[in-house]
């Protein structure tokens, strides 16, 4: 069993810490406010650090989970940030969506970095079942992987660093589009007066079938919208993937649209409500 420490006890980066500690690994944890970290010690047994710096001291893995590039840059390169503490062959995964430039930029800081954003939400971290998308070299990913599979269903390499975060923009461009389409289709539904439960029946086995129509047809039809991943998260990724398109050239037209459509639930005062509350901008017929 290994000595990690894990950096950022949000809802997602807490779970995953629980699922470390219990697979018996010495787990060392830091969130900017103590009071999280004494909580989850007191929940998990490990210990609290007074600083990522201290955290990372001795540690074999150093995990991140915390909030956009600022934070990541400030628990690992800040004034106490853990990198100038960390033993040459410890590896460092960091586990929040942030830009492809500082999944680079970190890589060339230390010989073992992994950029390892994750899918599948607080129910997926809480389950232990998350999908983590890897960057970084074969080394560092050998590294990472027996240590995320206490908390994974599916970890995949997918290149260089840099490649976890992209392909993760990747995933976020597929949601936003497939829920415009979900929104636009149900509210066309309504306005048909049809039974929504029948249409769901109808054509959720099909080519229109998807993890959205499956899972948020029902509660969109609801007006229900407390699921997890937020549209002030959303907005943070998508403005990533557009940084990301000017950079590598892609034209992502329908991702813009409906970036401007999450802003406008924003503005609002829907940020707090999960994605699926897309459907909010859309008048009920
Ligand atoms: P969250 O609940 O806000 O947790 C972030 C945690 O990081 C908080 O506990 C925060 O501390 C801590 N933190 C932030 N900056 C810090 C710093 N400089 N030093 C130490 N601790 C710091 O967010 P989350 O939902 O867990 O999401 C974390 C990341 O995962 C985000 O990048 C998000 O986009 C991504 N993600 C989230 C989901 C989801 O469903 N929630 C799914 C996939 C990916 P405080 O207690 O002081 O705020």
């Amino acid at each position: 069993m290994a000595k990690v420490a894990f950096l950022g006890l949000g809802v997602m980066g807490a779970p995953m810490a629980g699922h470390l500690a219990k697979a018996g690994h010495d787990v060392t944890v830091f969130n900017r406010t103590r009071a999280k970290a004494e909580a989850w010690v007191a929940a998990n047994g490990g210990r609290a650090a007074a600083s990522p710096a201290e955290a990372g001291e001795g540690a074999a893995a150093v995990f991140a989970c915390v909030g956009n590039d600022d934070d990541l840059r400030q628990v690992t390169l800040g004034e106490q940030g853990c990198f100038a503490a960390m033993a040459e062959d410890a590896v460092f995964v960091d586990h929040t969506t942030v830009s492809a430039a500082i999944a680079r930029e970190m890589a060339g800081e230390r010989a073992l970095v992994v950029d390892a954003p994750v899918s599948g939400g607080q129910a997926g971290a809480e389950a232990g079942k998350l999908s983590v998308m890897c960057g970084g070299s074969d080394a560092a990913v050998a590294a990472a992987r027996p240590l995320m599979e206490a908390y994974s269903a599916r970890i995949v390499h997918v290149g260089a660093a840099g490649a976890g975060q992209t392909t993760k923009m990747v995933n976020q461009i597929c949601i936003a589009g497939v829920l415009q389409g979900v929104s636009e289709a149900l509210r066309f539904a309504q306005a048909s007066n049809l039974d929504l439960d029948k249409v769901l029946e109808a054509i959720s086995g099909g080519a229109a079938q998807s993890w959205q129509m499956v899972n948020r047809w029902s509660t969109m039809a609801k007006d229900e919208f407390d699921f997890g991943f937020a549209i002030d998260w959303m907005r943070k990724d998508l403005g990533l993937t557009l940084d990301e398109a000017k950079r590598n050239g892609a034209l992502l037209p329908m991702t813009a649209l409906v970036d401007q459509f999450y802003a406008e639930v924003q503005k609002a005062g829907g940020g707090r409500k999960d994605t699926s509350a897309l459907v909010t901008r859309l008048p009920k017929g």
